[in-house]
């Protein structure tokens, strides 16, 4: 099923699906207000294809026929002809409200009108269209060529026909597709916020340091990053805005409330490794801090984290933003994880998930660690 796909935004993410799609034999239309930023996308295609060719992935041939199929420009007026249309701009939504709203003066009547957004409400972005049953979200991970997890959000305006046909069109561009209700943080950030958030909390009471706390997840949980490791490549500035807009959605929530810590090494310029300076020091001629190896305090550390996670997951279940398989698929194809926190939980035993939440509640009296009704139900049977 060839189709003309159009791009607007041809920044990281804009830039990785236009890849994405003129791989998979699509012409695709790539649009940026700044040409600057189209010739730099431009530049980037070609040295990511060229790496391609030089590892055996693809031929020349098939080098050229991609990047033939990209066509770079400064007007909307260009995605006339889009039966997709895929917004990839900054996270704005009085920007994406206009740029819908303009968009839908240019597109066929059939085109549908996606965005990548990973943090704004997919019905309000369609509340401007007259025909909002063409809104979906296509929500890509960084780098869209490479993550493999897709998550597709219909909204309420949304319709089964809009659904069925941005699945299929997905899923044939070979990426794991799940499908999640239109709620902060769709699946993937909304349940893996305890791995910062309680990663931070367990720091300001005190219990380890930035390193032990980053062992304790890798040596006893097998995450490829600990979780100050990940908040330092994905940027402070970033990784603090999804919480806080998480936080705000929630109606102030506590389990999503944002940490002191990260605010300060935000404010501070401490973003991560970009700035060369995050939890950790990444500047020339430093090394990192060993972590303190003590086992019991590690397994516990561990045991805190999971448990806040698996509870996170369940209540994804409970409040049916996806199925359990595909929350379990979101968490090891969007963010690595190395087991679904679902199937983690069938391993350990919900008894003993639910032993741990019940502590850390009649401990703190926060709501922050209220156990999931799910879990408690599940537990019991
Ligand atoms: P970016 O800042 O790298 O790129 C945004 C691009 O949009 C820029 O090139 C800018 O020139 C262009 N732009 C701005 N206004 C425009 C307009 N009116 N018309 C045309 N082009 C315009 O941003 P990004 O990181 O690629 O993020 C884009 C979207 O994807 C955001 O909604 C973001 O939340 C979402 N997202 C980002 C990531 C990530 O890790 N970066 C992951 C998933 C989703």
């Amino acid at each position: 099923m060839k189709q003309i796909i159009g791009v607007l935004g041809a920044g990281t993410m804009g830039e990785g699906i236009a890849q994405v799609a003129a791989q998979n034999g699509h012409e695709v239309i790539l649009v940026d207000l700044n040409t600057v930023q189209l010739e730099k996308a431009k530049s980037n295609l070609k040295k990511i294809l060229t790496k391609l060719v030089e590892k055996g992935k693809i031929n020349e041939s098939e080098k050229e026929a991609i990047e033939s199929r990209i066509k770079y420009a400064n007007e909307i007026s260009e995605f006339s002809l889009c039966n997709l249309v895929i917004e990839a701009i900054i996270e704005d939504l009085g920007l994406k409200h206009k740029v819908f709203a303009s968009l839908e003066e240019i597109v066929a009547k059939d085109c549908i009108l996606a965005s990548n957004t990973s943090s704004l409400s997919i019905a309000s972005i369609g509340s401007v269209l007259k025909n909002a049953n063409r809104i979906i979200g296509i929500h890509f991970f960084n780098p869209a060529p490479i993550m493999p997890l897709v998550e597709i959000i219909p909204a309420v305006q949304t319709t089964e026909e809009t659904l069925i046909y941005t699945v299929e069109l997905i899923k044939s561009w070979k990426k794991t597709v799940v499908v999640c209700k239109d709620t902060p943080g769709f699946i993937v950030n909304r349940v893996a916020r305890p791995f910062y958030g309680e990663a931070l909390r367990i720091y300001e009471e005190g219990i380890a340091d930035f390193a032990t706390i980053d062992w304790a997840m890798t040596h006893f949980g097998g995450f490829k990053m600990g979780p100050f490791t990940l908040m330092d490549y994905i940027g402070n500035d970033i990784n603090y805005a999804v919480t806080e807009s998480v936080f705000q959605a929630f109606y102030y929530d506590p389990r999503f409330k944002p940490s002191f810590t990260q605010k300060r090494h935000r404010e501070a310029g401490y973003l991560g490794r970009k700035t060369s300076r995050g939890y950790y020091n990444y500047a020339e001629g430093t090394t990192l801090p060993l972590p303190t190896e003590n086992a019991e305090i590690g397994k516990q550390i561990f045991n805190r984290i999971l448990a806040m996670l698996i509870n996170e997951a369940f209540d994804a279940v409970f409040m049916q933003v996806g199925s359990k398989e595909d929350i379990d698929l979101a968490m090891t194809k969007g963010v690595n994880y190395p087991k679904g926190l679902l199937a983690w939980a069938d391993e350990i035993g919900l008894n003993n998930v639910l032993a741990q939440l019940q502590a850390l509640f009649e401990e703190y009296g926060e709501d922050r660690y209220r156990p999931n009704p799910l879990l408690k139900r599940m537990a019991r049977i």
